[in-house]
């Protein structure tokens, strides 16, 4: 159960990532040249993964090495401006 200010923040993550212009071949949002997220998420992220960053590496490793290893990539030069397919109807 997420607070409403938790709630909406990962409604807006999602709906970024949807639009993210990487595509497939997304960066970490931390080594993003393009950083979409309005300043004030942005923040509210950083505070997010603070917390939650160490965490997640008890309770869901494989996805904590994922993360890590997606943060040793190198970062591409400019966006492909491809979009995931949506899952959504309409
Ligand atoms: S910050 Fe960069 S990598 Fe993250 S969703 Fe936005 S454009 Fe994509």
């Amino acid at each position: 159960m997420l607070c409403a200010d938790c709630a909406s923040l990962l409604a807006y993550a999602e709906q970024r990532l949807q639009k993210c212009p990487f595509g497939e071949d997304k960066p970490t949002c931390v080594k993003c040249p393009v950083h979409c997220y309005k300043p004030a998420c942005r923040e509210q992220v950083k505070v997010v993964m603070r917390y939650a960053g160490p965490r997640l590496l008890f309770r869901r490793p494989i996805l904590a090495v994922r993360h890590l290893l997606d943060e040793r990539k190198p970062v591409p030069d400019q966006p492909r401006f491809k979009r995931r397919v949506s899952t959504d109807s309409g």
